[in-house]
């Protein structure tokens, strides 16, 4: 199977049609975009690193019985993918608190939550992906209440699978992005799990191994990626 056509191209990702209707393929870039895109940078082989890591953790939900759109990997910076339709839907859940939840509700940061806590967004970058209600999903229809149910009950599974998967390899889940999309009616996590949507501390140290480096020029970006890389994939 042959990549060919570009039908989307986003911030970090390009989305390449293959010779079957049901498969794409996801191509990772280097480019890296914070802050709705107003600060950008290429962080040389971060889409190496991030196909890679995307890849074996879907195997691991797959393992677990957690569907997703990945197929397999086809070269170092691409991954085959079921083709879905995405709902515009971003589904965060956090362990720990950080980043826009302490901006917004002025919680001390690092506050474990138990249970974690779940929020959702509207993806829609013209508007800056707010923070949104179940009733402001159903209000544009974004999906209905079964599909929010699912995506809510996959991001719990998600998360009880990835915390103890990356705490073996020294590394706090401290919260993740997930996108879900719907092949043949049913609900699968799809999109990428990467250091650029999930906040991943070390263990020991509470050193940030992930896109906050980049969105707060904390240096080392490309290291704290390739360590990542080294402890999940390696
Ligand atoms: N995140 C993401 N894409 C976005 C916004 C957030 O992947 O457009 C991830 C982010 O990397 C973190 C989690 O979602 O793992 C929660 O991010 P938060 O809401 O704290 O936003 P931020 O601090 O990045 O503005």
């Amino acid at each position: 199977m042959t990549a060919e056509t570009v039908l989307y191209e986003g911030k970090a990702k390009k989305i390449l049609a293959t010779d079957s209707p049901e498969y794409i393929i996801q191509y990772f870039k280097d480019d890296a975009t914070a802050f709705n895109a107003e600060k950008r940078a290429v962080i040389p082989g971060k889409g190496i690193v991030n196909n890679q890591i995307s890849a074996r953790v879907f195997s691991v939900l797959a393992e677990a019985g957690i569907p997703t759109h990945f197929v397999r990997t086809v070269s170092e910076r691409e991954m085959m993918a079921k083709r879905v339709s995405i709902i515009p839907v971003e589904v965060v859940i956090r362990n720990r608190a950080t980043g826009s939840l302490v901006a917004r509700l002025g919680l001390e940061e690092g506050q474990v939550l138990n249970p974690p806590l779940i929020e959702l967004f509207y993806k829609n970058d013209a508007l800056g992906d707010p923070l949104i209600t179940e009733d402001h999903i159903r209000l544009l229809k974004l999906a209905d209440d079964a599909q929010i149910a699912e995506m809510k009950r996959l991001a719990q599974r998600v998360n009880a699978v990835l915390l103890p998967f990356f705490e073996s390899r020294g590394l706090l889940l401290v919260d993740l992005k997930l996108e879900f999309g719907i092949a043949n009616g049913q609900i699968v996590v799809a999109d990428e799990i990467s250091p650029d949507t999930c906040r991943l501390w070390d263990l020991q140290s509470g050193e940030r191994l992930d896109k906050d480096r980049f969105r707060h020029d904390l240096g080392r970006v490309e290291e704290a990626y390739r360590e990542v890389w080294r402890r999940v994939c390696a």
